[in-house]
């Protein structure tokens, strides 16, 4: 496309300013949309006791190429800070470390050859390059194979049950194979060291970085711009925003979950639409608690016991320095729950007095004193589940509908959900927003 193009961009994580980025470098004229005060999405931060950080905890992997060559630009990618963390695991009421070759096969819940087994299968995963062969294959009969029933139901199931809830039964093993991958690219050699990375200030500094880059770069920047509606017409996309604005595009490129661009695009057909609807969706209930001190030296600890009412424990001063936080310790307890689960519901004093009381029996050295500060985040649509056969049902990102592109973390096919898929995927979907429509594509438009 020779000439220089009107662009919309919905949404304004980090899907959408990396595309508003590539495409404000090209020379469009772009403007960026958000529905929120301010930019960055499941990125963004917020303000706890006295801390700014990250509101879902984020770290950078030392393999995330697309994420630090985007750092890089915008002139921050030096700073990142990279650490060796461990790993915790929290199984049958006792916490074990489960960081290196040693604590491994000493690991007490496993029998020796049920370990080699455990192993084996992460070995073979790590390995294995055709993912669209595991799209076919449930997790559960997937991992059984190469780990055994007694694994499966000790290690996996607990795991797979905290991340994907029931819903781990229509999940395939492109899944749990990407989940390897991305963690076995993070350790140096094998089951050794980890080494995560993470940006001092957090995602508030990228993301202000960010911003003014985009704005220097001539990107016009909207936030508390939600968009209610879009129609293409023969002369461009008419976007309608919640506030009563309308303003024409060239074209339109929505990067939002996908059931909420089903509902912005009544112009979809109804296959288009039953697809972006049709893609589940699990969504976070996560707490940050400031305090006053450390509950271990795990950045992350898995948890297989049912009993416990949240899926992990983030201790992200385990891997970020404690003056970032003014000497306390910042922990972080994800539930990921299906987003249309009633528990969104739960009033936050009711979470709170549940997951302080769990971290109670948990940790006998930590006492409700020790929280300085609680806070939780809902957010409904996080992780697309990668369902049986999932890549063949996907809408493309270029729509029926002439100038409109929908493209969101559901198109996130052979990865796990993180900033340098997200960041990989605009760069790879910049392209197609940039081909020709078609010679006759809007005509075909009645208004
Ligand atoms: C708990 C948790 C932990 C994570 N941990 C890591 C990690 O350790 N490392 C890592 O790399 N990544 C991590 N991630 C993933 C990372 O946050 C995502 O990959 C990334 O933020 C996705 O960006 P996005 O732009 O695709 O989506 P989003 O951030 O969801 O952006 C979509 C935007 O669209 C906006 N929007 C919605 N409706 C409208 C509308 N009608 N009009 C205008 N705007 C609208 C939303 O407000 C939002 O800002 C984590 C995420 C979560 C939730």
């Amino acid at each position: 496309m020779a000439s220089r193009t009107r662009f919309a961009i919905v949404g304004g994580g980090m899907l959408g300013m990396t595309l508003a980025h590539r495409l404000a470098r090209q020379g469009h004229e772009v403007s960026l949309f958000e529905a929120a005060p301010h930019l960055g999405g499941l990125a963004s931060a917020w303000q706890l006791g006295d801390v700014v950080w990250d509101r879902h905890y984020h770290v950078t992997l030392l393999s995330d190429s697309n994420l630090r060559s985007l750092l890089r630009e915008l002139g921050l990618e030096s700073d990142l800070r990279w650490v060796t963390t461990k790993t915790g695991f929290y199984t049958d009421g006792h916490l074990y470390s489960m960081s290196n070759l040693m604590e491994f096969l000493g690991f007490p819940p496993l029998g020796m050859v049920d370990k080699l087994r455990l192993a084996a299968t992460i070995l073979h995963a790590s390995r294995l390059r055709r993912w669209q062969d595991l799209e076919d294959i449930p997790v559960g009969d997937w991992l059984t194979r190469l780990s055994g029933a007694r694994t499966f139901a000790k290690i996996w199931l607990p795991l797979l049950r905290a991340k994907l809830g029931e819903n781990y039964r229509e999940t395939s093993a492109a899944f749990i194979w990407a989940v390897i991958a991305r963690m076995y690219a993070a350790r140096r050699t094998g089951l050794k060291k980890e080494m995560f990375g993470y940006m001092p200030g957090g995602y508030a500094r990228i993301l202000e970085r960010f911003e003014q880059v985009l704005r220097d770069g001539g990107v016009r920047i909207e936030p508390s711009q939600p968009v209610e509606t879009l129609q293409a017409t023969r002369h461009g996309v008419d976007i309608t925003f919640r506030s009563g604005l309308r303003e024409r595009f060239d074209r339109v490129v929505i990067t939002t979950p996908a059931p909420i661009a089903a509902g912005v695009c009544p112009q979809l057909s109804d296959e288009e639409t039953a697809r972006l609807r049709g893609i589940r969706y699990q969504g976070i209930v996560c707490a940050s608690l400031l305090l006053r001190r450390p509950l271990g030296p795990y950045y992350v600890t898995n948890i297989t016991d049912s009993w416990v009412p949240f899926t992990a424990v983030i201790e992200m001063s385990a891997l970020v320095d404690r003056r970032h936080f003014g000497g306390n310790a910042l922990v972080y307890l994800p539930k990921y729950l299906p987003a249309d689960d009633p528990a969104f519901a739960v009033p936050d004093e009711q979470i709170e007095t549940g997951f302080v009381h769990a971290l109670e029996r948990m940790y006998p050295a930590f006492s409700r004193e020790d929280v300085l500060s609680f806070k939780i985040s809902r957010a409904r649509y996080v992780l697309p589940i990668s369902t049986l056969g999932y890549s063949k049902r996907l809408p493309p990102i270029a729509t029926s509908i002439p100038g409109v592109f929908m493209v969101n973390s559901a198109h996130i096919v052979n990865g796990t959900l993180n900033v340098n898929e997200t960041v990989q995927l605009a760069n790879a979907t910049v392209p197609q927003l940039l081909a020709p429509l078609g010679p006759s594509s809007r005509s075909v438009l009645q208004v």
